[in-house]
């Protein structure tokens, strides 16, 4: 079994028993046509273009860019498509008759899926015999051979069509060179046990290519082509996310990963690429996923609660079924109500806050607890104003270095030179520079008499004057860094310049230290 994977053992034994199933499955995605035709969901012509040039590097066999009779700017679209050059094969929908398939010609489409109602409730709406129908499904597909090109063909509502006839109007298409013969269960009402042996039979009797095309009525698109994919289907249909008519198709996504993961059968999906597709069709659908959406959902892969947090956090086997990583999503530790410590120091980590004290993570972790009882979400905003407030107020409690001392000497005659003196751990250390100015000195000295402990380097320096005089009040702020590149601002006033910018400096030396000192703690 793949390595990427941490299933289920039992997989590999019933995997053996599958004889008739292929070792790679070939993808048709069907988003732009299918999907399409989900109510409400329009794609605008840039929108197509672009699925399908992310669907053509995701790896699909073949796109189905859409239903060419529809309307002019569908045939236009599908034939932009068709002329992209993309290595998928483009696909065109078309009734039996000449008509449509006209249109896909004019498309410049490599394939014409032709489909026929075949039915009994079918033929009682069209008011057709089955005899016409096989009749007109044959005509159809001779006449898309005469144009060179490969055809498909799908007998509509297969699922609940007479077996007789399923399997007579099959057994022709296939002697009229059909190249694949599709399986649509049109209305998602067949179980997984049926349609294996619904395809079993087929197989026996078809030479051509098979493919199945699965809708979720009942939740079953999914478990339905993965059943008959373990008869021998050679190429799945189905549409990313799952968009399609009424309830939807097999999703993409779902299928790729369990035929990878629970068959190790190979697909041509760069699965890497699975979220960004998903995310794009979602986009541009309009049609959010359900948080929980397997593969590709918000939630895929996250974890909340205290004790599978925990285990992941050790070792991700214990609650994933596969890295996230494979399928272009990530690990998500959610803070919530359920979360532990462990959660919360590892979310503090995501933002810079290394190594905190026990006391304060438990204060923090409690604080995070009650939020979330009274929201239902917490976003990372609320994590790092919570840290901050306990992690300030530790700060607050605990001064790391004062200022003792300052003098500095200026004039047009010398050199401006300031000397100083620092209390840091009932220390006092003296320190003295020269500088371009007076600030600059003073700055430098204080740089020096700290430089053991922590190497502060001014980013920016901003003065302002309060009010218009000579005696106005400066307001100095400053942005300096640490030799680790993390970064401090601080701000401070006072009526002397010199004095201002120290204070300033001082106090984001005092952050560094600080943080410092949570690290190391
Ligand atoms: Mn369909």
């Amino acid at each position: 079994m793949n390595n990427d994977f941490f299933v289920s053992q039992y997989n590999e034994l019933a995997n053996k028993k599958l004889k008739r199933m292929k070792k790679h499955i070939k993808i048709f995605d069907t988003t732009l046509r299918d999907g399409e035709q989900l109510a409400g969901v329009t794609f605008k012509k840039e929108e197509k273009i672009e699925i399908a040039k992310a669907l053509s590097d995701l790896g699909v066999n073949t796109i189905e860019a859409g239903f060419p009779i529809n309307s002019k700017s569908e045939l236009e679209v599908v034939k932009e498509i068709a002329n992209l050059g993309l290595k998928s094969k483009i696909a065109g929908l078309a009734r039996a008759t000449k008509e449509d398939i006209e249109a896909c010609v004019k498309a410049d489409v490599d394939i014409v899926h032709v489909f026929i109602s075949t039915s009994h409730y079918h033929l009682e709406a069209i008011n057709k015999t089955e005899e016409e129908v096989l009749a007109k499904a044959i005509e159809a597909i001779e006449t898309v051979k005469s144009y060179g090109l490969n055809c498909i063909f799908s007998p509509m509502d297969a699922t609940r069509t007479s077996l007789s006839f399923l399997l007579k109007i099959c057994k022709e298409a296939e002697r009229a060179k059909a190249d694949a013969i599709n399986i649509p269960d049109t209305t998602g009402s067949i179980h997984p046990t049926a349609m294996k042996r619904l395809i079993r039979k087929l197989r026996q009797l078809l030479k051509c290519e098979l493919q199945v095309h699965c809708h979720n009525d009942f939740g079953l698109a999914v478990a339905n082509t993965l059943a008959a994919c373990e008869e021998g289907i050679d190429e799945v249909q189905v549409t990313v996310n799952g968009i399609g008519e009424r309830a939807g198709n097999a999703a993409l996504e779902q299928v790729v990963m369990a035929l990878h993961g629970l068959y190790n059968v190979k697909t041509d999906i760069k699965t890497e690429k699975l979220a960004e597709v998903s995310k794009l069709v979602e986009k541009y659908s309009e049609v959010t996923m359900s948080v929980n959406h397997p593969i590709t959902g918000l939630t895929a892969f996250a974890h909340e609660s205290g004790i599978h947090v925990n285990a992941v956090l050790k070792n991700p086997k214990t609650f994933e079924a596969f890295n996230p990583e494979i399928v272009g999503q990530r690990r998500r530790i959610v803070i919530g109500k359920d979360s532990g410590k462990a959660a919360i120091e590892k979310a503090l980590l995501q933002f810079g806050y290394e190594n905190i004290d026990k006391n304060l993570l438990i204060e923090i972790t409690n604080k995070i607890k009650d939020l979330a009882y009274e929201k239902k979400r917490i976003y990372d905003e609320d994590i790092i104003a919570i840290a901050q407030e306990v992690l300030g107020k530790a700060k607050r409690e605990k001064p790391l270095i004062t200022i003792e001392e300052v003098t500095v000497f200026t004039g047009n005659k010398i050199t401006p030179t300031a000397s100083i003196a620092i209390k840091y751990k009932d220390e006092i250390i003296k320190s003295a520079s020269q500088g371009v100015g007076p600030v600059d000195a003073a700055s430098k000295a204080i740089e020096n008499a700290i430089a053991k402990e922590v190497k502060i380097k001014l980013l920016e320096y901003n003065l302002k004057a309060i009010t218009g005089g000579t005696d106005a009040l400066a307001d100095v702020t400053i942005k300096v860094s640490d030799e680790n590149g993390n970064i401090y601002t601080a701000n401070a006033i006072d009526k002397d310049i010199v004095m201002a910018s120290v204070n300033a400096l001082v106090k984001a030396i005092n952050d560094a230290l600080h943080y410092r000192s949570l690290k190391t703690q």
